[in-house]
Order: C-alpha cells, then sequence, then structure tokens
C-alpha cells in the first residue's frame, strides 16, 4: 500500500476546504462549455441549412429559365453570408452550372433526390435538389392542356451544394473558453485564499494549546501561562492556566520531596559508610582475635606436649622392665591416657586452623591401599581388645588405582577418625571401607568412601548433631572412649576442603554407615604388580566375613583356596590332599586354647607333610604368645591383614619355604649408626635425659648442652656427627644456634635436626630457612627418633646440595651474578633491596587487592616484575609477568588464584632468603651490620 505522506492539521484543512470548490468549478466550467459548443454547432447546421433551401427555391426559375445572370444573383445572395465558403448549381444531368466562392472538394459526388448536411474536414456541406413545380395555369398558356383538366406538376431540374466554413464559431469558442477558464481561476484564487485564511484561523489556536502543552511537559510554566488563545478559546484558556497552575504546585511538593529524600539517603549513606568503617573495624578484631586464638592454641599446645613427651618417653621405657602385672595395667592405662591427651590437642589445634582459614592442602604421591592398611593396622593395635573381636575389612577396588596426589596426611586423618570411630562404636560384627571411583576425569579422579560398621548406630534424630563441634551423640558411649567431639567437624572440613562431600546413614539396629567423596589427582606411579602365584590353600577362618575377602582376594592372585569350618576338617584335608596344599592359613583367636590348637596344627603339617603355616592373629598386644608362634610357623599375619603382605607372605614361600620370617630387629639395624656422636640441645633436662636414655643403649656417644651458646661452645671443641635442637630456649633460641652453627666451617654440612612442639607451617619453614634440615614434632617417637639418626647419617647430599634443592625454582644466583658482571656484592645489594621492600609491597598489593584498584595494583606489580628480573629472582618474575599480563587484560576479573601465587611466591622467597649461599666473606659482612 502506498503510504500518503502525513500531513499537518494546517493542510488538511486547507485541502477539506479548497478541494469541493475546485472540483465544482471544474465541473461547472465543463458543462458551460459543452452546452455553449453544441449550440454554436447547431446554429452554424440550421442557418447553411436555411440558405441552402433558399438558394434551392430561389433559382428554380432561372434554372428552367436558364438565366445565368439570375443564379448568379443568387448565388452570390448566399455568398454574402459570412459563413458560407462556395455556392455550386447543379443541372438535372449532374453538371455543374454555376458556381461561387472556393470549394474545397474537387471529388464528384453523388447527388440523389434526398437532401442532407454532412460534416467534412471542418467544413459543412449542405445538398439540396431543387424542383420545378409547373401548374396547370401555365400549360394553359402555353397550349399544352385545358383548363378544366388541369394539375400541378413537380420535375427535378438541379441541385444546390454549399459549403459552410466551421472557423467562424471556432473562434467564438476560443473566446469563450477563454472566458471560462479565466472565470475559474479567479474563482479558485478566491477559494485558495478563503480556504488558507479559515485553516490558518481555525489552527493557529490548537497550535498555540499544543506548544502550551509542550512547554507544561517541559515544565516551562510561565511561558505556558503566558499563551493567549483567541476570544473563542477563552473558556479552554482558563482551564489550561488552572491546570499549569496545579501542575507547577505539584512540581515544587515534587522537587521538595526529592531534595527531602536526597538529603535522607546521603544521612543513611553516610551512616551506612559509618556503620561498615566499623564493621571493618570489627571484622579486623574479630581476625586479630582470631589469630591470636590460634596463636594462643598453637603455644599452649607446644606447652603440652613438652611435659608429654616427657610422660610418654619415661612411660614407655618404665613399660620395658616392668614385672608387676598390677604395675604394667597402670604405666599401660597411663601412656593410653598421654595418647588421648595428645590426640586432643592435635584436634583442637586442627579445628583452630580450619577455623582461623589456615588449613592449607599438601601435595604429595600416596600409594592409598598401603595407607588404608596402616591406618587400619595402626588403629586394631590401639582399639582392639582380646574381649572385643570384630573383623577389620579394607576391601580396596581392583579397578582403583593405588597411587595418587593429594595430602596423604590429611586423608589418613580422615580415615583414621572414621574407621576409629566405627571400630570405637561396635562391639561384634565387622568395620568395613570400601574404596570406588566416583567419577573421573583426567588428571582429577573423585573417590568415594564407604565405611561401614555393625554397631551401636546412631539415633535418627541425633545425625544432625554429628558435625557440630564438641557434640557428642551419646554421652555414656564418650565416657567410655573418650574423644573431643571434634573429630566429625575436622572430617567434615578435610573432606570439603578437598572438594567432597560427606554424609552419614544409620540404624542403631544395624550399624552405621558414612560416605565421603574426595577429590585427587592422578599419579603416574602404577600398582604394584601382583603377578599370579599357582598355589593351592587350605583357609581355616572362622569369621565369614573375613573369609569371603580373603578368598576373593586369594582368588585374584591365582591361588585357589579350599575353606574348612574347624580344626579337625583341616586335619582331614590334611591328610587326605597333602599333596596338593602348598600351604596352609590358619585363623587364630587370642585365647590360650586357640593358641596351643594353632601350635599343634602348625607341627603337624610340617612335620607329617612338611607344609608351611601362615598364622593369621590379632595385634600381638593382645597374644602373649605371640613370640612362640613366630618361631614356629613361616609367618605370621597381624589382623586385618593386607593384601601386600599376603601376597609377600604367599611368595616368601617360594624363596625359603621352611625358614621362620624373622622380624627386623632393631638392634641389628643400629649397627649402622653405632658409635655416631650426637649433641642434643635443650633448655629441659628432663628431655635431655630422656634422649639419653634411648640413645646411650644403642651404642651412640651422646653429649647433652642445655642452651645454645654451650651447644656452640661443645661443637667448636668436638665434631659432632649429628645435632639434635630444641626450638624454644631462652637467650639463644634453636634457629639462632643453627645459624651461628653453620658459620663453623665444620658444621656447614652436619644434619642438625629441629625437635619442636610448633606445629604452624609458617614456622617449619623459618626452621628450615635457618639452616635445620628436618624437625621432629614432639612427643618424640623413639623409633622416629633413631630412623631419623639413620636416614641422616647415611644421607650423603651434603646440606649445601639440601639448601641448593631448595631453592631450585626459587632463586636463580648465576642469573643474578650474570646480570652484574659476576660482581656479587653488587647484585646482594640489588637482592636485598627487593627482598628488603617485599613484605611492604605484599600489603600494598593486598590494600589494592581489596579496593578493586587495579591501576595501582598493576603499578606495585610492575615494580617488583621489574625488579625481579635482575635479582634472580625467577619465581616472583614469573608470577608478576603473569599478574601484570592478567590485570592488563582482564582487569580484577577472577585475579584472586593469580594474585595468591604471586603473594605465595613472594612468601617462599622470604622464607629462603636466608638459605642463599652468598660467599662466606659476605655473609660474614651483612651478619656483622
Ligand atoms: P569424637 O572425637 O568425640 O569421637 P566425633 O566427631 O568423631 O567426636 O564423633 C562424634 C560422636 O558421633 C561420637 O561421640 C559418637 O557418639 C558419634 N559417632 C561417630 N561415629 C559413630 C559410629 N560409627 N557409630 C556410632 N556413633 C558414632
Amino acid at each position: 500500500m502506498i503510504k500518503l505522506p502525513t500531513l499537518s492539521l494546517n493542510s488538511k484543512l486547507f485541502w477539506v476546504l479548497f478541494a469541493p470548490a475546485f472540483l465544482v468549478s471544474i465541473l461547472v466550467g465543463v458543462f458551460l462549455l459543452s452546452t455553449r459548443f453544441s449550440d454554436l454547432n447547431r446554429n452554424l447546421v440550421e442557418r447553411t441549412q436555411h440558405i441552402t433551401d433558399q438558394v434551392a427555391n430561389t433559382s428554380a426559375y432561372a434554372i428552367v429559365f436558364s438565366d445565368q445572370n439570375m443564379m448568379y444573383r443568387i448565388l452570390q445572395n448566399a455568398l454574402n453570408n459570412p459563413d458560407i465558403s462556395s455556392v455550386q448549381l447543379f443541372n438535372s444531368e449532374q453538371k455543374m452550372i454555376a458556381e461561387l466562392g472556393k470549394t474545397s472538394s474537387s471529388d464528384k459526388i453523388l447527388l440523389t433526390e434526398n437532401s442532407g448536411i454532412t460534416e467534412q474536414n471542418g467544413r459543412l456541406e449542405s445538398i439540396s435538389a431543387i424542383h420545378y413545380t409547373s401548374n396547370a395555369l401555365d400549360d394553359v398558356f402555353n397550349g399544352q392542356t385545358d383548363l378544366f383538366n388541369t394539375q400541378d406538376q413537380r420535375t427535378l431540374i438541379g441541385w444546390v451544394k454549399i459549403e459552410a466554413n466551421k472557423a467562424s464559431i471556432q473562434i467564438e469558442k476560443y473566446q469563450y473558453t477563454g472566458l471560462i477558464v479565466f472565470i475559474l481561476v479567479l474563482f479558485n484564487i478566491l477559494i485558495i485564499l478563503g480556504a488558507f485564511h479559515a485553516s490558518k484561523t481555525l489552527t493557529q489556536p490548537i497550535n498555540k494549546l499544543a506548544s502550551a502543552l509542550n512547554k507544561l511537559v517541559k515544565g516551562q510554566f510561565s511561558t505556558a501561562k503566558l499563551m493567549k488563545l483567541p476570544p473563542e478559546y477563552t473558556a479552554i484558556q482558563k482551564d489550561l492556566l488552572d491546570l499549569t497552575e496545579r501542575l507547577e504546585h505539584h512540581n515544587e511538593e515534587l522537587i521538595a520531596g526529592i531534595e527531602q529524600s536526597t538529603e535522607n539517603i546521603r544521612r543513611s549513606m553516610d551512616s551506612m559508610e559509618e556503620k561498615s568503617a566499623q564493621l571493618h573495624i570489627a571484622n579486623r578484631e574479630a581476625m586479630e582475635s582470631n589469630r591470636l586464638k590460634s596463636q594462643f592454641l598453637a603455644n599452649i599446645s607446644h606447652e603440652v606436649r613438652t611435659p608429654l613427651n616427657a610422660i610418654l618417653g619415661y612411660t614407655k621405657t618404665l613399660q620395658k622392665d616392668i614385672a608387676d602385672p598390677q604395675h604394667r595395667i597402670y604405666v599401660d592405662t597411663i601412656e593410653q591416657s598421654t595418647n588421648s591427651l595428645l590426640a586432643i590437642i592435635g584436634d583442637i589445634l586442627d579445628f583452630s586452623k580450619i577455623e582461623a582459614g589456615k588449613l592449607s592442602l599438601e601435595n604429595n604421591h600416596f600409594n592409598l591401599k598401603t595407607l588404608i592398611d596402616e591406618v587400619y593396622q595402626t588403629l586394631s593395635i590401639n582399639l582392639l581388645s582380646k574381649d572385643k573381636q570384630i573383623d577389620l575389612v579394607p576391601e580396596f577396588g581392583q579397578d582403583v588405582p593405588e597411587w595418587f596426589i593429594g595430602d596423604s596426611t590429611r586423608v589418613r586423618q580422615i580415615l583414621t577418625n572414621l574407621i576409629g570411630n566405627a571400630i570405637k562404636f561396635t562391639h561384634q560384627g565387622s568395620v568395613r571401607t570400601r574404596v570406588t571411583i566416583a567419577t573421573q576425569s583426567a588428571p582429577d579422579i573423585t573417590l568415594s568412601f564407604q565405611i561401614i560398621d555393625t554397631g551401636i548406630g546412631i539415633a535418627e534424630h541425633k545425625i544432625n548433631r554429628l558435625f557440630k563441634p564438641f557434640s557428642q551423640v551419646d554421652t555414656s558411649t564418650t565416657r567410655q572412649f573418650g574423644g573431643t567431639g571434634l573429630g566429625l567437624v575436622i572430617t567434615k572440613k578435610l573432606v570439603e576442603q578437598m572438594n567432597g562431600k560427606i554424609e552419614v546413614s544409620s540404624d542403631p539396629s544395624i550399624g552405621s554407615t558414612f560416605r565421603f567423596t574426595i577429590n585427587l589427582k592422578a599419579s603416574s606411579k602404577g600398582r604394584a604388580n601382583h603377578l599370579p602365584l599357582n598355589f593351592h590353600t587350605v583357609l581355616l577362618e572362622p569369621s565369614q566375613t573375613y573369609k569371603s575377602y580373603l578368598d576373593g582376594y586369594l582368588n585374584s592372585i591365582g591361588v585357589s583356596c579350599s575353606t574348612c569350618s574347624d580344626l579337625e576338617q583341616m586335619v582331614m584335608m590334611l591328610n587326605k590332599n597333602h599333596r596338593d596344599i602348598d600351604v596352609v592359613l590358619l585363623s587364630v583367636a587370642p585365647n590360650d586354647q586357640s593358641v596351643a590348637e594353632a601350635r599343634e596344627l602348625v607341627l603337624y603339617s610340617a612335620q607329617q607333610f612338611s607344609i608351611p603355616c601362615i598364622l593369621m592373629i590379632q595385634p600381638p598386644g593382645q597374644i602373649t604368645h605371640y613370640p612362640d608362634l613366630k618361631n614356629i610357623c613361616s609367618d605370621i599375619l597381624l589382623k586385618p591383614i593386607s593384601h601386600d603382605r599376603l601376597y609377600h607372605a604367599l611368595q616368601n614361600l617360594n624363596a625359603a619355604p621352611s625358614s621362620v620370617p624373622s622380624i627386623p630387629k632393631l638392634n641389628a639395624q643400629h649397627e649402622k649408626i653405632k658409635g655416631l656422636s650426637i649433641l642434643a640441645v635443650d633448655d629441659s633436662p628432663i628431655n635431655l635425659q630422656l634422649l639419653n636414655h634411648w640413645l646411650l643403649p644403642i651404642g651412640l656417644d651422646v653429649s647433652l648442652a642445655y642452651s645454645g651458646q654451650q651447644a656452640i661452645d661443645m661443637a667448636m671443641s668436638k665434631q659432632f656427627d649429628l645435632i639434635f635442637m630444641d626450638i624454644q630456649m631462652p637467650e639463644m633460641d634453636g634457629m639462632e644456634t643453627t645459624q651461628h652453627l653453620r658459620q663453623l666451617d665444620t658444621y656447614k654440612n652436619i644434619p642438625i635436626i629441629a625437635l619442636t612442639a610448633h606445629a604452624l607451617g609458617s614456622e617449619q619453614q623459618q626452621m628450615l630457612s635457618s639452616g635445620m634440615n628436618a624437625y621432629l614434632t614432639k612427643p618424640i617417637d623413639e623409633e622416629l627418633l633413631i630412623s631419623t639418626i639413620e636416614k641422616w647419617c647415611s644421607n650423603t647430599d651434603s646440606f649445601q646440595d639440601q639448601v641448593d634443592a631448595k631453592l631450585v625454582g626459587i632463586f636463580d644466583l648465576d642469573k643474578a651474578l650474570s646480570i652484574v658482571d659476576g660482581k656479587e656484592e653488587i647484585a646482594k645489594e640489588m637482592f636485598d633491596m627487593l627482598a628488603d621492600s617485599l613484605s611492604a609491597e605484599k600489603k600494598l598489593i593486598q590494600h589494592h587487592l581489596e579496593n578493586q584498584d587495579t591501576q595501582k595494583l598493576i603499578e606495585v606489580v610492575h615494580r617488583i616484575h621489574g625488579a625481579s628480573k635482575y635479582t634472580g629472582t625467577i619465581n616472583i618474575a614469573r608470577h608478576a609477568n603473569f599478574l601484570e599480563t592478567h590485570l592488563k587484560e582482564l582487569g580484577m576479573e577472577e585475579v584472586e588464584g593469580v594474585a595468591d601465587d604471586f603473594i605465595e611466591a613472594i612468601d617462599e622467597l622470604l622464607n629462603h632468603r636466608q638459605l642463599i649461599p652468598w660467599t662466606q666473606a659476605l655473609d660474614s659482612s651483612t651478619t656483622n651490620a
């Protein structure tokens, strides 16, 4: 559809008035012209006809008498008429006999008796026949007829043809048309003027109204008020004025309202700012108090662990030579209580770390299967007693990889807590652990764990209390087993930190199942390959659960297994099939009868059939005859039996079928370290005596120093092979003492091991950077102490090698030197300048991060980036580059991770700063300075 242009009201009104008048004037003009034209035509025709008739009548006598003069007179007469252009006369033979005027056609025309007018080429052609009527009198006079027999006679004697010219009426037509057009034009001009004026008069007030409203909309009330409308619009103008005033009033009210609200908002923003500042301060204070709390807890734990160290150490020493059973019970109780006190302190420390958000996960390769076995082993030794016989089954899915990357200590803590709880709250039946893969998308693996027990269960309404701090579901069991009620809270936090979830389902009549998932990374280390053994074994295991656990595993390593339900059946099988049997697997219960029977069977099968026997027993603490049994059988496996231990026991049968495997003796190992001279430094005489007590009997030369200064003096006069160093000592602490010792040429590479009750990560770093090789946490375990001596005294790496290993990736001395042409002094000066500024810069970075100030942050990072490129601080340079690029390209979006890495790189450098091997001369000059 064609879109007509939209017309203004003014134009519309103009066209409405003008168009009808214009149309009517056109119609009237056309009508007048057409009537006038037809009148003129008709008149001309009538005149021509009349003249033709006249000529025909008058010329009859002239033709009859052939009077030429008369003919021409008549023709001249006709031609005198202005409309006539030519006149012709024809005789009866159609021959022209007279002609006047100019004829336009020379064609021969057909003349008939009928007369008529035709129009041709703008001319009228009129033809009429000429008749002669001879009356009787004529004939009488002429003697042709008698008087009484007279009659009129009409005879055709010729024709007259007249041509009339239309030119005269044409002129008249033009004149008339001109007149009419002139009148019409005049009329229309008048109409146009009228319509124009009328439309203008009508629309002007409307336009004025519209512009007034427009002004109102724009809030120009004064202009709207000044508007003048024609008198007919007085009422409207009055209303408009009214409306304007009201609007003005409303507007004023509105502005006042807005001003008021703005003022209110400003005030509340001020108060919000104030509140936010208060909150900020409160938050700071809370964080500070949290920090103080965790510091306090760390200190308390230190203070408590130190005396516990002595208590545990001496308890263990006492246990060795107690004869009186009653006394043994007392000492055992002291040991157990001390251990649980230690566990509680550990829990509280973990809890405070989690609360303070300071718990960070480490990443190391670990064997999960071994870890679970170890957890079971440890817990079974600690928690199972003679009266409590439950099956501990560490099931590990065949398709689950054994090696993972993750924080093994924390995974162990989770499992220890859940499996420990399960064992504690189960009096009969089993505690099983199942591990399966939940999801896997390389390199991430989500593992699903289930710890299923058949214990006392938890009432449904109490389940939601489980993960709340310091809550214990059942106070009666708590009294029996102790605990703080923090275990599950810590477990849950740890699981969540490993991107997992924990849940529990429990039924007091069936038991509880704790399920949790954790996210670990796949390790490149493979599964231990258990080649098929191709054995046949007879198994006596009273517990159904355990039997199927063992049976399943034996089958998977190619060992076929016949099971029997009691000893008689076993003896029958041996008698009958002894040729096919390679080994006997026998479970021994912790009671005298079972032990005696086992001994008999072992001897019988060995003596009669030379079939070796592997015994499966509860932890040695519960079987007093453990040493006797060990001497007669091929191997003893402690329950719960791990797959690996069982496999190795079976495999060893091949190597030495009849030999009795000997458990490695401590004393045999100690040969390696016998004669080493050890310096122990501690301000507490009790702890020193304890170390002395452990180390002297195994042939070590132990010297004791009661302060840092004494240690340095002793070290200068005697060369020690290893130093144990307490951290917190009055006057000169362990770290400072170590720094001094490291400056002695002879102590550059001697292992110095910290003995500490400190447990926070930052302090561990400080110890290492002060020059210590490793640390042992109090309370110190005798075996761990000895194995540490073994490890460090056989370690051929010099201390410098170890330091270099630690600095790799953090600091590149060669690079720092190459930039300043090997001038170490300058390199160190530049490095110190950067390192000294880093603490302040770190705070600045954290501040800008908090305030989301990208520009300022870029400035700081750029500054550090520039400096770090010339000071060998490769890790900082790398992370500064990442952060700077990120900030420039993406701004603050998702910057946290990158910024954290950068800050971590700064911390790492500051922690290892002391380890940088600037040359001796420089070092002492700095120390002096
Ligand atoms: P605690 O350190 O005191 O053991 P936990 O947080 O580990 O604290 O456990 C809290 C309580 O949950 C326990 O005291 C016990 O009542 C209940 N509980 C935990 N595990 C089990 C279980 N497997 N069977 C029955 N009760 C359990």
